[in-house]
């Protein structure tokens, strides 16, 4: 250890995001030169929701040498083979936004090209038929992806629908084992550096002090430190993301479980449903402007699949995120540091990358500025990236049923939005970047599902006779078709890598 070395971490908060950065720092620094601490309070809990996952978690839990079977078995986890949007483009339809790639690229030309040119020639097959994921998850079916990577059964993916609470508890389990001090307490104030305004200590209601050189504010929408002591500014996008609460349901299980979430619009907002092993994860997201409370709760409970296993649970939020996710020595990680609706599934997402990048980028005592800045660039370009997505959803939608409906799609929407849509329409093309998190097919997905189709595809296409495009898409879809069907169903593969009766 150099005298530079910073030794002591506090983590503010045991949430998902408190014990997934804990489980990561007492993996990735060396336990003989920090000190981990992390406090949460049992009397104020967790926001205890949280059920829908991206692949990327399964990366997240490899690094941290996590069986996936064990994992599965104690968060009641179900594989997620992706999304079904219903009624977002207009009532009466439906898509999945799987994860993966649609058929296979040829010649370094995306396959929805391709598909282009066969609809415009009159070919019925929605782009769907051509994932594995989507083909699959319509059969309740599930097997891992091929290594092979020239197999097309190698080009899905899959994420988990899992209970957060009981993710959170395996991984505080993971933390403490490897030398994460846990202290219970509420935090009822917090001292400051008076010159710098750095962070010097959180003191708890029992009187005790926890000093630390860096602070982990994983306190929520509360934001302890990032925002009641550091006073970071927040920048909000309610004006593109009205949605500003939830209510939340879980109801008892009444069939196997789908290997896909549900997002289903709704008159001023939209419901989630989501299959865990032992019950049904419910809710709607909803804009206070358009639909009151007891509405929201009366359709919640009309729609619900089996019986409410809890009281409903309502949550108030806006959209939006910290300017600096880092500011002096405080990192806000998760709800602290911005919220994004649960539509496609990128909180727990966020935090991770957010963890990730901060192991990256560890400060040494001096808290250098470039580090503070690399971390705040990353989450900036993620949330914005997302933050786009999610806004593309709402945006793209012929509805004109309410008046929620009819404000989301003649809204503003940002230029960077303004921009990817106009590319897509007019050249069937997708802004490239090769990280993070919804590349090409997901845009594909939403763009397609929702109405937005371009009026030409990419002329080297038309080096291919339309005959042979005719062949190799029929050819594909049988392939597709015949790999499925051989495929066990999704509660089998549960019951087989999970070995729950
Ligand atoms: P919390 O879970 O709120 O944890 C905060 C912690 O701070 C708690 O331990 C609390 O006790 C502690 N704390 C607060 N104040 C003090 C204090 N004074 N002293 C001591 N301790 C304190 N994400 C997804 O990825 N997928 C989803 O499907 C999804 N669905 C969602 C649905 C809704 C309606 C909402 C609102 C969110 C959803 N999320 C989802 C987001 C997800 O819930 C959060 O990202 C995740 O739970 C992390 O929360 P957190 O740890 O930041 O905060």
């Amino acid at each position: 250890m150099t005298s530079h070395t910073l030794r002591n971490v506090v983590i503010v908060g045991g949430g998902t995001a408190g014990w997934m950065t804990a489980a990561a720092l007492a993996k990735f620094l060396p336990p003989q030169q920090y000190h981990i601490q992390l406090v949460e309070s049992d009397a104020i809990g967790t926001v205890g929701v949280g059920e829908a996952t991206v692949p990327h978690i399964r990366f997240f839990n490899q690094v941290l040498g996590i069986d996936e079977n064990d994992f599965m078995q104690k968060t009641n986890a179900t594989y997620k083979l992706g999304i079904e949007f219903s009624h977002w483009g207009k009532r009466g339809d439906r898509y999945i936004h799987p994860f993966g790639i649609y058929g296979q690229a040829r010649n370094d030309i995306s396959f929805h090209h391709y598909w282009l040119k066969l609809q415009q020639s009159g070919d019925p097959h929605p782009i769907g038929d051509y994932s594995v994921g989507v083909v699959a998850a319509y059969a309740e079916k599930f097997a891992y992806p091929h290594r092979d990577a020239h197999s097309l059964f190698s080009k899905y993916s899959y994420a988990f629908h899992l209970d957060a609470s009981l993710y959170a508890s395996f991984l505080r389990d993971y933390s403490t084992t490897r030398g994460v001090t846990r202290v219970e307490g509420k935090i009822i104030r917090v001292e400051q550096h008076p010159d710098s305004g750095f962070i010097r200590a959180v003191e708890l209601d029992s009187g005790a002090q926890l000093a630390g050189d860096l602070f982990i504010d994983c306190s929520g929408f509360r934001g302890l430190l990032i925002s009641d002591t550091l006073k970071t500014d927040f920048e909000e996008w309610s004006h593109w993301l009205p949605c500003d609460r939830a209510i939340a349901v879980p109801s008892s299980k009444t069939s196997e479980p789908l290997p896909y979430t549900k997002a289903i619009a709704c008159t001023a907002g939209w419901q989630w449903r989501i299959p865990l092993q032992n019950r049904t994860g419910n809710g709607q997201v909803y804009s206070s402007h358009h639909i009151s409370d007891d509405e929201v709760a009366h359709n919640l409970l009309h729609n619900l699949d089996g019986e409410p296993l809890a009281n409903l649970h309502y949550l108030r939020f806006k959209a939006g995120r910290r300017v600096q996710s880092w500011n002096k020595n405080c990192v806000a990680i998760g709800l602290s540091s911005g919220f994004l609706e649960p539509l496609e599934s990128t909180s727990i997402y966020l935090i991770q990358i957010a963890i990730m990048t901060l192991v990256e980028c560890f400060p040494d005592a001096a808290m250098e500025e470039t580090n503070r800045h690399e971390f705040n660039r990353t989450m900036a370009n993620e949330y914005e990236r997302i933050r786009d997505f999610l806004i593309l959803h709402y945006h793209a939608t012929q509805r004109d049923d309410s008046a929620f409906w009819n404000d989301c799609r003649t809204m503003n929407i940002p230029e960077s939005l303004h921009y990817k849509i106009q590319l897509f329409r007019e050249q069937g093309h997708v802004e490239r970047y090769k990280q993070g998190m919804f590349l090409e097919p997901s845009w594909v997905a939403v763009y397609m599902g929702q109405g937005i189709i371009p009026t030409t595809y990419h002329p080297a296409v038309n080096a291919l006779d339309i005959q042979h495009l005719r062949d190799y898409f029929h050819s594909l879809r049988n392939t597709i078709a015949t790999g499925v069907n051989a495929m066990p169903s999704h509660t089998n593969s549960i019951q087989r890598y999970c070995n729950n009766p």
